[in-house]
């Protein structure tokens, strides 16, 4: 089947482009209709001895005798020129121009094509406009970015910031927390045999809360700032467990709940910091004390899975709303508001928990049924082999008092705290002197001999682990016992405290049935 096609001739009048035939010197021999329709003009006219150049503005006409003419001599072509055509009207009418020089028999001409160019114009200046708006966007994500980062900055620089207040804020709420103990101490020594009166056994009570409260704010303060050192070693966990038990007691029974005990009969060892299990233990038995109505239930368990031991602590409470399961664990979150609840707390113990179980390497995830359905909470951690005999036994030992007098010097900055600690040492028959800054202590080690220096280390004049220094250097400073005592309690103040001669470091408020540990082992020397 033929298709049918324009005539030859209809296709060069009617392309869609300008031609024109050209001798090498520009007159044109002939010209299409396209060509003439553009120009305004008759093919007669165009080709009444004119020449290609005459078509061009003056500009062109120079360009093409500059750049086309010596290209056309050379290669015999030139494509894509752009150059401006004259209108009859002499308006510009804008092209792209091809030239093919060929022989025709003797003659050479020039072939010579125009295509409009206003469309291809009219298409770059989008293009360059979608460049600039897309450089624009560019430009514009960049800020953000830029901004995003800057937010970031400081949002990190607040978190940082928040972390050094809490890790500040515990520290100062514990100075003041040691002199109120011991004044508490020194009160029901007081009491004697009658026992402590009711208003004395609520300010323990709550003193002892509230301890417990800036402890849990400087751990999990330390927890963030990757401050928290934890003494491994291998343990069977099962006294761990205990141990947690035994000090959760006093709150299950307060509310009236029973607690099952399920251990597996051989030693489950992991290796781990056996304080810091007991206190991760404990934390979740007291949760389930409290997020339990009274009278319920509530059971701890431990057991081998394959390489993990598992402790699981359940109850029979108030339960966790399903979409709350995955936040529970971040720091201050609080599903009722401290505020609504009988025993506020401040919403960092889950947060310090999974911390602390993270240390360890292992891991604690919360399941709930639902409100009112009571939680779990299902602790992993990496087990030690089965037939790991090293385990160590935690037991706290047992506190001893001590039997003997020892003189000991007591410094710290707050007369209230050496004058409380002075009394509680002396109720417990040793001789007592305090000093208030370095100087102070240094004389008063010199006049009282004491065997027993207990030495704060934020003091006035120079700190404490100067004053040990001299003390230690001074005659007869090197059979002193010197313990110091700082709010920190961080293992690197504690390597200070060693390597600046004291031979302990307790942190700040001072546990007297350990500072009387201490004083034994200091009177066995
Ligand atoms: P706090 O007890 O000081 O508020 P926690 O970090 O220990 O802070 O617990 C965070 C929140 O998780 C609690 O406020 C409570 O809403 C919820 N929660 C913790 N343990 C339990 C539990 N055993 N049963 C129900 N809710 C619990």
């Amino acid at each position: 089947m033929t298709v049918a096609s324009p005539a030859g001739d209809t296709l060069f009048e009617h392309a869609a482009c300008g031609l024109l035939l050209a001798r090498t010197d520009g007159v044109i021999v002939r010209v299409n209709a396209t060509l003439c329709t553009w120009l305004g003009e008759s093919a007669e006219s165009l080709m009444a001895g004119r020449k290609l150049q005459d078509l061009f503005t003056i500009g062109g006409r120079v360009f093409h005798h500059t750049h086309c003419l010596p290209m056309l001599q050379v290669q015999a072509s030139v494509a894509e020129v752009q150059v401006d055509l004259l209108h009859r009207d002499r308006s510009r009418v804008p092209t792209l121009m091809n030239i093919a020089r060929r022989a025709e028999g003797d003659a050479v001409y020039d072939h010579v094509a125009f295509f409009i160019t206003v469309e291809r114009r009219s298409y770059e200046r989008e293009l360059m406009l979608a460049r600039r708006e897309a450089e624009a966007a560019l430009e514009a994500r960049r800020g953000a970015e830029a901004q995003l980062q800057a937010l970031n900055a400081q949002l990190s620089r607040d978190d940082r910031r928040k972390d050094e207040f809490l890790a500040t804020l515990a520290h100062e709420l514990r100075n003041p927390l040691a002199p109120v103990r011991n004044a508490i101490e020194l009160l029901k020594m007081k009491a004697g045999a009658a026992g402590p009166s009711r208003p004395l056994q609520v300010l323990e009570r709550q003193v002892g809360h509230l301890a417990h409260l800036v402890d849990d704010l400087m751990e999990i303060s330390r927890i963030t700032r990757g401050q928290v050192a934890l003494r491994r070693q291998p343990i069977d966990l099962s006294h761990a467990i205990r141990a947690a038990a035994d000090d959760a007691m006093p709150v299950v029974s307060a509310a009236h709940h029973s607690l099952a005990l399920s251990l597996p009969s051989v030693p489950l060892c992991v290796d781990a910091d056996a304080t810091r299990l007991m206190q991760v233990v404990l934390n979740l038995l007291t949760n389930a004390a409290k997020y339990t109505p009274p009278g319920g239930q509530i059971w701890l368990a431990a057991s081998r899975e394959g390489d993990q031991a598992v402790i699981t602590v359940r109850d029979t409470g108030i339960g966790i709303p399903a979409q709350s399961l995955g936040t529970i664990f971040e720091m201050f979150s609080q599903l009722t508001p401290a505020l609504d609840r009988a025993q506020g707390g401040l919403g960092i113990g889950l947060a310090l928990v999974r911390g602390l179980v993270e240390l360890h390497g292992g891991s604690i995830r919360a399941d709930s049924e639902g409100e009112g359905k009571g939680s779990v909470f299902t602790l992993r951690l990496p087990a030690l082999p089965a037939d790991d005999a090293a385990a160590a036994p935690v037991a706290p030992a047992p506190a001893r008092a001590a039997p003997e007098q020892l003189r000991i010097l007591v410094v710290d900055d707050n007369p209230d705290a050496t004058e409380t600690m002075c009394a509680m040492l002396e109720l417990h028959g040793h001789l007592t002197r305090s000093a208030h800054d370095g100087a102070g202590a240094q004389q008063a080690a010199a006049a009282f001999k004491p065997a027993v220096i207990l030495l704060d280390i934020g003091l006035p004049d120079m700190n404490g682990y100067e004053v040990a220094r001299r003390l230690r250097a001074a005659p007869g400073g090197e059979a002193l016992f010197m313990v110091a005592a700082t709010g920190w309690g961080q293992e690197d103040d504690r390597q200070r405290a060693l390597s600046a001669g004291f031979d302990h470091h307790l942190t700040k408020p001072i546990d007297f049935a350990r500072l009387q540990l201490l004083l034994a082992e200091a009177l066995a020397r």
